[in-house]
């Protein structure tokens, strides 16, 4: 039979017919995974070998050598003090999407996320297997895990030369920076994730609610104009706010959008790549964020889902500009109302006090600061106590010496809290040594600082009727009648 051009057409629209519209639903159209899949997916395929943040490039390297099988693995090249930054590329889809990691050493808690992606992208046999294949035949993904492995290496924000790597964009004056660009510049990817964690005091617009995670589509100048670019990844933030929606509500903000000329997402976003910012904050009950982490895989996956279908076209820029902005207006605690001395006057005041971390080795431990004081009515305390009625009152040290802080357990702690000390003495310690005991330690030290104004460590009692009725050591503090259960991430001094 002479089949003529025109009959090669009706084949074609028949075969187009018999292919598409027998299944109308086409495997790129097909439901994204629920919150609950996205978070039992989480839970199947978390990485044993990340137990808490503070992972080193040392313990990521066995995991990376592990997933060669399934990812093609490639060194980009070394950091400042001469540490690889490896590459892991999955699909071979059109669309190419690019996730980098941990620009900033002490910001992980995507990182962690990345290596569950890592065993759920190459596992089969599971429900999950019509997402896999969705996710391989339309991407190309790479994923850049750790870009500052110096600043991780000692949990801190910038590289080995002090240079903070997302202000480094343009000069590219570090190798990470370089690293960076150059992977951009040859891979040209479609998208762009970029991963960062924010400090735990942003709350979202003007509530107490902590901003557990921020998202942000770059500003690519100082307009703050909307391309396709940006729009897309203002598009693709909407869905991945419908999840996070579902799971934390209220506890969404967006990050400042001011264009900051030298920062990589700004400039990712200007050189044509739709860009994503997710910021990982705090979380009550979570110091160690692997809630946090489960929340990054599930809105990466359903991200990479919306790209794949391009479900993303769904929302619009102005479901996205009605997330609520940032704001940083947390304490951890704060002391309404205390009667503070000066002079032979007591004043009134409201504390304002946080706790920030410091390192130690796999560990960690807090410092309380009192941040501000006065009329404290713009912020929000994690913790709050109305301390009416009470006066402010200085704690006295446990006159006898402790052979080390094992001799001491948290029952007499508590009680010499109750007999006005805030503090005891150990004869032996370690320089550094950590302990969470609800008192002072002290070892070298002869005494403890004992501040209320802006800086000051707080160390002290509120007495009433002539009663201590709380303790606040090193900003946290004890209801001295009823103790409750809390966590004392503390240093001997
Ligand atoms: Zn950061």
């Amino acid at each position: 039979m002479k089949v003529t051009l025109k009959n090669s057409n009706s084949l074609f629209l028949l075969f187009l017919f018999l292919s598409f519209g027998c299944k109308p639903a086409t495997e790129n159209t097909f439901e994204p995974l629920s919150v609950d899949q996205l978070a039992q997916a989480q839970e199947t395929f978390k990485e044993p070998g990340i137990k808490n943040r503070r992972f080193k490039h040392a313990d990521l390297q066995p995991l990376i050598e592990k997933h060669k099988d399934a990812f093609e693995v490639n060194v980009l090249g070394e950091s400042v003090e001469g540490r690889t930054i490896s590459s892991l590329d999955w699909g071979s889809g059109q669309t190419k999407v690019m996730l980098w990691s941990q620009m900033h050493g002490n910001e992980s808690t995507a990182t962690m996320s990345l290596f569950d992606l890592f065993n759920f992208l190459k596992a089969s046999g599971d429900e999950y297997d019509d997402l896999r294949e969705l996710l391989k035949t339309s991407l190309s993904i790479k994923f850049i895990p750790l870009i500052n492995p110096d600043g991780a290496e000692q949990f801190k924000r910038r590289n080995a030369l002090d240079i903070d790597l997302n202000r480094d964009a343009i000069s590219q004056i570090s190798p990470e920076a370089v690293i960076l660009k150059n992977a951009r510049d040859t891979f040209e990817p479609e998208f762009g994730f970029n991963l960062h964690d924010q400090q735990i005091y942003y709350n979202v617009g003007n509530t107490p609610k902590q901003a557990t995670i921020s998202v942000l589509a770059p500003a690519y100048n100082e307009a703050r104009e909307i391309n396709e670019v940006r729009r897309r990844a203002m598009q693709t933030i909407v869905g991945m706010n419908e999840v996070l929606q579902q799971v934390i509500p209220g506890q969404v903000g967006q990050y400042d959008d001011s264009f900051e000329p030298r920062a990589f997402g700004d400039n990712i976003q200007k050189w044509g790549t739709s860009t994503i910012l997710i910021e990982s904050g705090g979380y009550l009950g979570d110091p160690d964020k692997q809630y946090i982490r489960q929340l990054n895989f599930m809105i990466i996956l359903n991200a990479l889902h919306q790209i794949a279908t391009q479900g993303y076209t769904n929302y619009t820029e102005e479901q996205y500009f009605a997330i609520p902005d940032n704001s940083i207006q947390l304490v951890d605690l704060i002391i309404h109302e205390l009667q503070v001395p000066v002079g032979d006057k007591y004043y009134p005041v409201d504390l304002a006090i946080r706790r920030r971390d410091s390192s130690a080795g796999e560990s960690y431990y807090e410092r309380g600061t009192v941040d501000d004081l006065g009329d404290m009515q713009v912020y929000f305390g994690m913790e709050e106590v109305d301390a009416t009625g009470h006066k402010l009152k200085i704690g006295e040290i446990f006159p006898q010496e402790f052979e080390n802080v094992s001799a001491i357990n948290e029952a007499e702690a508590l009680e010499l809290l109750k007999q006005g000390y805030l503090a005891v003495k150990v004869k032996s310690f370690e320089a550094g040594e950590l302990h969470q005991l609800p008192i002072l330690v002290l070892g070298e030290k002869d005494d403890f600082d004992s501040g209320w104004q802006t800086g000051s460590n707080p160390n002290f009692f509120l007495e009433k009727d002539g009663r201590n009725a709380f303790a606040v050591v090193n900003g946290y503090l004890i209801n001295l009648n009823e103790p409750t259960e809390q966590t004392f991430m503390q240093r001997v001094y």
